[in-house]
């Protein structure tokens, strides 16, 4: 684990606190989730639920989780043997990648890619086998040549992740049949992050892989509590999938954490069943703060297209005159106030991802109105 050092996050968050710049690098939301849901964790606390959970999750939560997916995706669930509640979506990558890879085996992953996946993958003793999203002026696409390529004999997983961090893309219904149909040639199961699901923008939708045609049987879909009710500290996860799947998930995870987050569980559960309003008020919430820094980061002269979906925007500079995404973020507190995190930091160094991303650098709309305003006021300096 040598090559992993402190992450992006960490470290661009440290940035942006010695500087008092304005922190728009990790993405967490500055507003509390919905009342109801803090109250029925303090309620939970104050009642007792202080101890160990049970090691699958509190009933209430698996059932919620089932039904949620059967609301929003039609995919139907046996709370007992096909959801397990995870200490955040982190540790329920870490344990689908831990349980179904040995070492050697290969796991396809579209990169850029979140920081968890490689590290994963490594702890795992596996091989990562990167597809890029590629960058051009409408947003990003997926390199189909590139991810038939990346199948071969030893590919065990497909690491998928939709809506996409960090570069907001959307999955769309055909490239989700390319990985389907290349998942069911090299048998391969899909692990499918897909944390950001509620986060879709400007009318579109989002597809989970598992509700395709013939992969419900080999996917594990992840998602957490973090984004959709705005608790990323929480680290309420949770996996669903095939038993048989769930069962090898769950084995991994009882020696990772065994359980956490008892009171929050039966909150999460409660939120989960929140009105249609909720999720709609949510995404459109979001849709209006993404279109805020958008017009910020454009006028400030960036080149920026409208993400589909999660929490971030890609902006290049090079219209500025900055080609490396890299160096303009730790200059960036001193030249402007602000933070942002290279996307390079979501690639392997030298790849082709790496170096079509290299200029690019990923900012964050979840926070208030004010702080984004402030940002964009600030980023302005850099055109003088
Ligand atoms: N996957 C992606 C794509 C993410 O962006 C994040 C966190 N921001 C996670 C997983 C981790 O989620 P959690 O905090 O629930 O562990
Ligand atoms: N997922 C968040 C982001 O991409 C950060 C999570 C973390 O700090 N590990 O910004």
């Amino acid at each position: 684990m040598r090559r992993f050092g402190p992450t992006v996050f960490a470290e661009m968050s440290a940035l942006a606190l010695r500087t008092g710049a304005v922190n728009l690098g990790q993405g967490f939301p500055d507003a509390d989730g919905p009342a109801s849901l803090l109250e029925d964790a303090v309620a939970a606390i104050r009642s007792g639920h202080n101890q160990y959970p049970p090691g699958v999750g509190v009933p209430a939560l698996l059932e919620a989780v089932a039904e949620h997916q059967e609301r929003f995706h039609g995919l139907r669930l046996d709370p007992g043997s096909q959801v397990l509640v995870t200490a955040g979506a982190t540790e329920a990558i870490a344990a689908s990648v831990l349980a179904l890879c040995e070492p050697g085996d290969e796991v396809v992953v579209l990169e850029p890619a979140y920081d968890s996946y490689p590290a994963v993958i490594a702890l795992a003793g596996a091989v990562q086998r990167s597809v890029p999203l590629l960058p051009g002026p409408d947003g990003f696409t997926l390199d189909r040549s590139r991810l038939e390529a990346a199948f071969g004999d030893r590919t065990r997983l497909v690491l998928l992740n939709t809506p996409h961090n960090p570069t907001g893309t959307v999955l769309g219904a055909e490239d989700l049949a390319a990985v389907a149909a290349l998942a069911v040639r090299h048998d391969a199961v899909v692990v499918s992050d897909e944390v950001y699901e509620h986060l879709v923008f400007d009318g579109g939708t989002h597809t989970p892989v598992a509700a395709l045609p013939g992969m419900a049987e080999r996917t594990l879909t992840i998602s957490s509590a973090g984004k959709t009710f705005s608790v990323t500290g929480w680290k309420v996860g949770w996996v669903t999938g095939p038993a048989p799947l769930v069962a090898a998930v769950r084995t991994v995870k009882q020696f990772l954490t065994y359980v956490n987050a008892g009171p929050f569980q039966p909150a999460v559960a409660a939120a989960l069943g929140l009105p249609d309003e909720f999720y709609a008020g949510l995404a459109a919430d979001l849709q209006r703060r993404r279109d805020l820094l958008l017009e910020g980061l454009r006028s400030a002269g960036f080149a920026v297209a409208a993400p589909a979906g999660t929490y971030f925007v890609v902006a290049d500079p090079r219209p500025l005159g900055f080609a490396d995404g890299t160096d303009l973020c730790r200059r960036l507190p001193e030249l402007a106030g602000v933070v942002g995190v290279p996307v390079a930091a979501f690639c392997t160094p030298g790849g082709v991802a790496a170096q079509a991303v290299e200029p690019l650098v990923r900012f964050t709309f979840c926070k208030s109105d004010a702080v984004l305003h402030e940002a964009c006021d600030r980023l302005q300096a850099l055109r003088r």
